[in-house]
């Protein structure tokens, strides 16, 4: 209603859970699931006398989602304590780092609908560990895990650089594929391996100091984020409309009633000081470790796509679907070892296959068809063995059991019948049990044409070629219509 009046402007902070073997600063394991409580040791239970040890590969994550993301590297940082007392976090503190951040000022592109490039900055990115877990519903008292105690996140924090909740929704989509592509974090926002808070404050148009923000947590999907802050924004924008002014405060997004409420203000205490860990020694990064990492990255998203669209002559459209995740871009590559028609098997998978995955709420790793067997279902087609139709009918089948495509049409008997003096024989048989509808056909309703494919493909159990019989059909047509009229 009054969007033309205000903009919006919103900062995130994204926790990206990191994919080590064990936690930051102790041996134990980051498995997953595992009985509640029983993934600790002293260390990250907090007890006295014990000292952390800080996990190479943390700081190895972090140069290359800084690299990834045009950030500076530091090669010198610390690590702080940041206190603060809850029942899931035993030790009173959480190591995290503060004024010296081992990545900054970086940037990451998203591209808006109308094609337009926008760079949102990156004010920092750094290290620290995660807190255990509250339980609230299994049972009457509030249950405590500590078995996340002690992961290793990366926190990556934007300068307030977007404005609309798409604009959020496309930064947390590139910031996810990139954690992908890089192998450091699974992407999962339900699992809570990615986690986005997000930082809004509205003012009027054209008006440069920023509002007061409101934060707003507990969002566990790109889908979500984008609705609470949509949700936040019109309530800043209700409130000031009738004379009112924002409250600074934590909001908890309810994805069930589709609004925000305010955190209880006990959870909130905002005072941690902050100061140096004395446990730890600074990390400092020598530049040839920096070199070496950046000469092992991965191709990015972005390279990826580019070289798609060269490499297979894709439209940009194809290659930017198939590389939003890299997972789905190793399945096209594998296909393409398969068969030439580089473009087929584009549509084949942002079609058909990302259906089924969508259906069966799968992902590509979970898909059954080998890339093999995808590519030899096209090539069939191509060689005009089986129809398209046919085709995704066996693909469909394949899907859930894994069966060669060959075998599967052997067994059913599905090859296409491209056998011209065959497919006369049905032709002429549909247009005899028809004389009527050739009647109403050659007195202008052309759409009967499609009924007398119609017909012909079930005679044949689908399996005709429908190029061969509209040729038939067609010629058959045109000579019952030149006796007519002769
Ligand atoms: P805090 O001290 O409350 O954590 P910070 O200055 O550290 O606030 O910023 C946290 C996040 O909030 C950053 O992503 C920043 O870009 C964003 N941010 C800061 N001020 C505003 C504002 N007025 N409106 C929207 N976002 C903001
Ligand atoms: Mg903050
Ligand atoms: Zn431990």
């Amino acid at each position: 209603m009054f969007a033309d009046k205000y903009e919006a402007v919103i900062g995130l902070e994204i926790h990206a859970q990191l994919l080590t073997n064990s936690k930051a600063f102790c041996g134990c394991s980051t498995k997953f699931g595992l009985p509640p409580n029983s993934n600790v040791c002293p260390i990250c239970l907090g007890m006295p006398g014990t000292l952390p040890v800080l996990n190479k590969k943390v700081v190895e994550f972090a140069i290359k989602l800084g690299l990834a993301t045009h950030c500076k590297i530091r090669t010198y940082s610390i690590f702080a304590r940041k206190n603060y007392f809850y029942p899931d976090l035993p030790k009173g503190y959480q190591i995290s780092q503060y004024e010296e951040p081992i990545c900054y000022d970086g940037y990451v592109e998203i591209e808006l609908k109308n094609g337009e490039k926008k760079k949102i900055r990156l004010r920092r990115i750094h290290m620290e560990e995660d807190a255990g877990k509250s339980i609230h519903d299994q049972d009457v008292d509030t249950l405590i895990d500590i078995n996340r105690c002690g992961v290793p996140l990366l926190e990556i924090v934007t300068e307030p650089d977007i404005n609309t909740p798409q604009e959020a929704a496309l930064y947390l989509t590139k910031i996810r594929q990139l954690v992908q592509y890089l192998d450091i974090c699974d992407g999962n926002m339900e699992e809570g391996s990615l986690r986005c808070d997000a930082n809004v404050s509205v003012r009027l148009k054209g008006e440069k100091k920023l509002g007061t923000k409101t934060e707003v947590k507990n969002m566990n999907s790109i889908k979500n984020v984008e609705k609470a802050l949509e949700y936040e924004i019109n309530r800043q924008i209700q409130i000031l409309e009738s004379g009112g002014t924002i409250v600074q405060e934590t909001l908890l997004w309810d994805a069930g009633a589709g609004v925000v409420r305010p955190m209880r203000s006990k959870e909130e205490a905002h005072d941690y000081r902050y100061f140096p860990e004395p446990d730890l020694v600074p990390v400092v990064v020598p530049e040839e470790w920096i070199n070496e990492i950046k000469k092992s990255l991965p191709e990015l998203p972005e390279e990826k796509r580019d070289r798609f669209m060269k490499q297979y002559k894709l439209p940009k459209y194809d290659a930017e679907v198939l590389t939003s995740s890299k997972a789905l871009a190793d399945y096209y590559e594998q296909c393409v070892k398969y068969t030439d028609d580089y473009k087929s098997v584009s549509n084949w998978i942002m079609v058909e296959v990302l259906k089924i995955l969508n259906e069966r709420q799968i992902d590509i790793a979970d898909f059954k068809v080998k890339p093999e067997h995808l590519a030899r279902l096209i090539n069939l087609v191509n060689e005009g063995k089986i129809n398209q139709t046919t085709a995704k009918m066996v693909l469909e089948e394949i899907s859930e059991t894994g069966e060669e495509p060959d075998s599967l049409i052997e067994r059913k008997g599905l090859l296409q019948i491209s056998d011209e003096s065959f497919i006369e024989e049905v032709v002429v048989k549909v247009l005899e049990g028809n004389k009527e509808n050739i009647e109403r056909y050659f007195a202008g309703k052309d759409k009967l044409f499609g009924y007398f494919v119609g017909e012909v493909m079930k005679l044949t159990k689908g399996k005709a070629n429908p190029k061969i019989v509209n040729e038939v059909l067609r010629r058959k047509l045109e000579e019952m219509r030149v006796k007519v009229n002769g």
